[in-house]
């Protein structure tokens, strides 16, 4: 993939339900998303009629070429749309080229206040810079960085964080004293800031992030940036998440909400874990919300007295299973016979125990009943071969299918 394989399309669009104040979310589902003008982040559209997309950051030094590729596949393999690396030495800015040339996915350079290594990025073939002009004090520098992306067609994204916003000794609590809402109005502005530097150097290939760790500071944040009656695109996330558990269920709430609200063009979920498992929690939060296919599901039951098989180990294979499966699809383990099938009727996949025995189902169907001991290693089996055919799929350039194709699992046919 090229650098600024094609500058982004403008397309003019009305002002969206949602930024003039439009219909709750509650009221029937989904809120309409609203319109922003597409940003092309090499073969990756944000905003406009694209689909959300999902990115991550590599957590290796960027020096390490060998080490970053590797950690940029796994993140391609767990469903990664684009990644962002960090661009923070002059020894980093060399290695990009090679990074970008290996690279399985879009790369965004992550660039503070060295507007030389912007310039080095942006040589290098990078696909974004992420980037606030207002940190980079020589503002004909800015002007330089900005003439060479917009004749590469490379996007820069405005990144405001609450933690960097000037005077943090207002944020008591990651707040502020006056609560979300006052830093909310402090990060729009100071994104404001950033915008109209570019736009006064007539650069709009802008796509715009506000984050804060702090849930409520950053929905205030978002939701009066959409208000606005910019479209520059939104790419959400959450700050210093934190660890896997609690970082993820903050997410799926911080982004989860605007999303729904028809907020957010691209989604980034900060853990302290792997890319790949930020990535997947990102992909889990689309498929809650149904935003785009987004990779499998799987559901089971919480067990109760009726629970007749070791549930939690065969819950934890399954779910190590899925991991590689990419397509969408819906998987459920049930505890027992006397509700599970009839509740997992509606996953392509599953099984419910019994006593010493259960059954493995698709879509309600029994396919077999098979000893406990067989159980899960027969689920296991069945989405190894799914995630095995996705792989194909993918390297082929193929779509992926929904679900599993008539007659694939155990070879019985469908209904
Ligand atoms: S599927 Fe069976 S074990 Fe699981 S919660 Fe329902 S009744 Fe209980």
């Amino acid at each position: 993939m090229e650098a600024g394989a094609g500058a982004a399309v403008r397309v003019p669009l009305p002002l969206a339900p949602a930024a003039a104040g439009g219909p709750h979310p509650t009221a029937g589902g989904r809120a309409p998303r609203r319109p922003t003008v597409p940003v092309r982040v090499g073969p990756v559209v944000i905003g406009g009629a694209a689909p959300v997309s999902v990115q991550t950051m590599t957590k290796t030094p960027t020096e390490d070429v060998e080490g970053t590729v590797e950690q940029i596949a796994r993140a391609a393999d767990a469903g990664a749309d684009l990644i962002r690396v960090t661009c923070d030495t002059r020894e980093a800015g060399e290695r990009l080229p090679e990074i970008v040339r290996r690279s399985r996915l879009p790369i965004v350079a992550d660039i503070h206040y060295d507007a030389p290594l912007a310039l080095v990025a942006i040589d290098a073939g990078v696909h974004c810079l992420r980037l606030n002009p207002g940190n980079i004090r020589q503002t004909e520098k800015v002007a330089e960085i900005a003439r060479r992306c917009g004749a590469a067609g490379i996007p820069i994204r405005i990144g405001v964080n609450a933690g960097s916003l000037p005077d943090r000794g207002r944020l008591a609590r990651g707040r502020g004293d006056g609560g979300p809402e006052e830093v909310g109005e402090r990060m729009v502005a100071a994104a404001l800031g950033h915008i109209r530097i570019l736009e006064a150097l007539d650069f709009r290939d802008i796509k715009v992030s506000l984050k804060a760790s702090d849930v409520l500071t950053n929905l205030a944040a978002n939701r009066q940036f959409a208000a606005l009656r910019n479209r520059y695109p939104l790419h959400l996330g959450l700050t210093e998440a934190g660890p896997t558990r609690s970082g993820a269920i903050k997410s799926a709430v911080g982004i989860g909400l605007l999303l729904a609200e028809g907020i957010g063009d691209t989604i980034r979920v900060s853990l302290v874990d792997e890319p790949e498992e930020e990535v997947r929690v990102a992909r889990q939060i689309l498929a809650t919300l149904e935003t785009r296919p987004s990779g499998p599901n799987l559901i089971a039951c919480p067990t109760c007295g009726r629970l007749e098989i070791d549930m939690r180990p065969m819950v934890a294979r399954v779910e190590a299973a899925l991991a590689g499966v990419r397509r969408s699809i819906t998987v459920s383990v049930m505890g027992c016979v006397v509700n599970g099938p009839g509740e997992g009727m509606h996953a392509d996949i599953g099984i419910a125990g019994g006593r010493q025995k259960g059954i493995l189902y698709r879509r309600g169907q029994v396919l077999r009943t098979l000893p406990e001991a067989e159980l899960v290693d027969a689920l296991v089996a069945e989405l190894q071969r799914i995630a095995q055919e996705d792989r194909e799929l993918l390297a082929a350039g193929r779509p992926l299918p929904e679900g599993i194709p008539q007659g694939a699992a155990d070879g019985v046919p469908d209904r």
